[in-house]
């Protein structure tokens, strides 16, 4: 399934492509670093920056610089003393007010795992480690190996939100075990670029120490170590702001068979209201003038085909485009003559969308839409669901009417809110959202 997510790069996984360093000249190769063992605590190697130039680094209190692939301790620094690190001559450079040298692989710890390294304005736990970049050897990557459990609290107040009250700490161990389930699922996937997940919306988003908040680290203490699985294996647990009232079928949403766990379900009280109704993203409206949306089509409707190329085989293919005359090119859909709604989901999203333009037609299909009819030409933005109806006023303005926010798989986070302040366990939301999951301590045959 996360094949589809058209922001995941898919990389050759080189094993042992970073691992090929020799040290010193016994000859033995020694990984980057070493993948712990099952049984103890998991460390994640989490990718803050790639292709940098010369960083700087300090510390809370004392901490060391280590040479990795050696595991010898190079230097003792005082709380206050810098580093940086830069690239020269095929090899990490580091200078300090005392000393510095060339190495392969650079560690950064403090003394005490209480106090934090400062890197780019944020404080970290755990130690960071600094390697040349594998795709561009005269820039540094840093990454921050850290506690699975540390990783957590500075990834789901950011996911699931800050300062929430004390009643939905449910829906806060809910999105812990979520966030768990997913970076667990994720160990070994960016190995090439010498680190296990992102930092950013490619993965979680993890904002360090500073990124923390008292009930989310509540929440991921009482669910300490629990996961989601489906059978014996990991589940794909995705999530999304607002549903809408209904939250989506996976087949519905990216070209993927059905899986019963990433089925819709529907998302209401017993008074027929969506338990995500309070949502800022319940309800919304975006308009363009006719003009706007030709210029965001003109760029959308091309990459829409080359997302589908991507995907040879799939059933969206078939019928992505009909040109109007022979030769028309689907790469310049020129003037806009009709939109209209295709076909729905059982709940009402948009599932196929026919866009007539002066080139031919095109069918864009289920969460592409989304991409397809962006808010505008340029940026990141997407329109907020697949969830809406349609007014055109041809040749002068199409308005979207919608609900929910998200591409409304799996745990809905305003509705997870909901339930925990009404009372709901973490345990009976995950069994709502994730039908026939089961929630168990993480097996250590689960690691990579
Ligand atoms: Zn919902």
């Amino acid at each position: 399934v996360r094949r589809w997510l058209s922001l995941a790069v898919i990389l050759p996984l080189v094993a042992g492509c970073l691992a090929a360093k020799r040290v010193g000249g016994d000859g033995r190769r020694e990984e980057f670093p070493e993948r712990p063992v099952a049984g103890q605590p998991v460390l994640l190697r989490v990718g803050l920056g790639e292709g940098l130039p010369k960083q700087r680094f300090a510390c809370t209190g004392p901490w060391q610089l280590r040479s990795g692939a050696r595991d010898r301790t190079l230097l003792d620094l005082a709380a206050g003393d810098t580093v940086s690190a830069t690239v020269f001559a095929g090899k990490l450079k580091f200078a300090s007010d005392l000393e510095g040298g060339l190495l392969d692989w650079l560690v950064l710890a403090p003394r005490d795992p209480g106090d934090l390294l400062l890197w780019n304005d944020r404080t970290w736990r755990g130690e960071l480690h600094v390697i040349r970049t594998p795709r561009d050897s005269t820039r540094v990557t840093v990454v921050n190996v850290v506690e699975l459990e540390s990783y957590l609290a500075g990834v789901v107040p950011g996911e699931i939100g800050r300062a929430l009250p004390p009643d939905a700490r449910a829906a806060v161990e809910a999105q812990a075990i979520v966030a768990r389930t997913y970076v667990i699922g994720r160990l070994e996937a960016q190995r090439a670029r010498g680190f296990d997940v992102f930092a950013d919306t490619r993965d979680q988003v993890y904002g360090g120490a500073a990124g923390e908040d008292p009930l989310a680290a509540a929440a991921i203490a009482a669910t300490g170590g629990l996961v989601v699985y489906r059978g014996d294996e990991l589940a794909d647990t995705f999530f999304h702001s607002t549903c809408g009232g209904h939250t989506a079928d996976c087949a519905e949403v990216w070209p993927v068979a059905p899986d019963p766990l990433l089925r819709g379900v529907e998302d209401r009280r017993p008074d027929g209201v969506a338990w995500c109704g309070e949502s800022r993203y319940a309800v919304w409206e975006q308009t363009w003038s006719w003009s706007d949306l030709e210029r965001v089509l003109a760029a959308s409707l091309p990459a829409y085909l080359d997302e589908l190329a991507q995907h040879p085989g799939s059933a969206w293919q078939t019928d992505g485009f009909a040109p109007a005359y022979a030769g028309a090119d689907p790469r310049r859909p020129g003037s806009l003559r009709r939109l209209e709604i295709d076909a729905r989901t059982r709940e009402g999203r948009v599932a196929a969308l026919g866009i007539t333009t002066e080139a031919g037609r095109y069918r864009v299909r289920g969460d592409e839409t989304r991409r397809v009819l962006r808010p505008a030409a340029t940026g990141a933005a997407i329109l907020r669901s697949a969830w809406f109806d349609l007014e055109t006023d041809e040749g002068r303005r199409v308005i979207a009417r919608g609900r929910g926010w998200g591409h409304g798989l799996g745990l809905c986070q305003v509705g997870a809110i909901a339930r925990a302040r009404a009372g709901q366990t973490a345990r009976a939301i995950l069994a709502h959202y994730y039908p026939g999951s089961r929630l168990a301590p993480l097996d250590g045959a689960a690691l990579p």
